[in-house]
């Protein structure tokens, strides 16, 4: 099993912000966890990603405990985080930043040495090609749209060597249409590179278009697991989440 998630438990004083959680993933498999706000599903990443330590529980990713490690031992292990707002692009290109998040995979330099520069481009232009960013390739990062900086920012971890994608909320604040070129790069992404991917997601419509397995969150634990047509019909969820206008 590459992820393994084992009881996870966090408090934060009198706020049972996970009580047990478990689930696995496989290697290539995407997820997607869903739930009500506040429901631990952050706090779940931020062990995942080190920021924080659990207060009991294991995490394992391809046999490696990872929780309670520090969050950059974590990050070399593999694992790249895309929060929900997009984080501080810089006055450099798109490809710039492609070229820095290539080389700090590359801390060895043996990557950049096989590839040789022009193949490191090549590699990226290659990358832009898939998420549809090429036309974006010369243009300052900082002055993207909302859309466009979010797909740069997941690419960004695919240059940087990642092996599990976790995205918190990716499409928030898209439009109909950029939340579509979302759902398609994931695809793309979990296609060409085999990476593992979980993704946070409150909107339904996302969900159902990713359609990949779902795993139901509810006050701290996992109450569900199954496709999005098992979660949707499971009275429990329905009453507890989903409610009768998303039916
Ligand atoms: P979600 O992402 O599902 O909306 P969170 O994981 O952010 O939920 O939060 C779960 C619960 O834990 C909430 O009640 C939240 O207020 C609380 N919480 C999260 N992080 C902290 C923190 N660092 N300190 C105190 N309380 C927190
Ligand atoms: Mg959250």
């Amino acid at each position: 099993m590459f992820l393994t998630v084992r009881e996870l438990k966090k408090s934060f004083g009198g706020i049972h912000a996970l009580q047990g959680v478990s689930f696995k993933l496989d290697a290539a498999e995407i997820k997607c966890i869903i739930g009500p706000n506040g429901c631990g599903k952050s706090t779940l990443f931020n062990i995942l990603t080190g920021v924080l330590a659990p207060d009991s529980g294991t995490a394992h990713l391809d046999g490696t405990q990872i929780s309670g490690l520090p969050a950059h031992r974590v990050s070399r292990l593999g694992i790249g985080r895309k929060f929900q707002v997009p984080g501080v692009l810089s006055d450099l290109t798109v490809m710039e930043h492609m070229e820095i998040a290539l080389a700090a995979r590359d801390t060895d330099g043996l990557l950049l040495r096989t590839l040789g520069w022009r193949g490191g481009r090549a590699a990226i232009l290659k990358q832009l090609e898939t998420a549809g960013l090429t036309d974006y390739a010369g243009q300052i990062a900082s002055q993207l749209p909302h859309g466009i900086k979010q797909r740069l920012e997941i690419l960004m971890l695919v240059a940087r060597g990642a092996r599990l994608l976790l995205l918190d909320e990716p499409t928030a604040g898209m439009t109909a249409a950029e939340t579509q070129a979302t759902i398609d790069l994931i695809r793309r992404i979990n296609k060409e590179t085999g990476m593992a991917i979980l993704v946070i997601e409150h909107d339904m419509a996302f969900v159902r278009n990713l359609s990949c397995p779902l795993i139901v969150m509810m006050r701290g634990q996992v109450i569900r697991e199954g496709s999005y047509d098992e979660v949707r019909a499971d009275p429990q969820v329905r009453a507890a989440y989903l409610g009768d206008h998303h039916a």
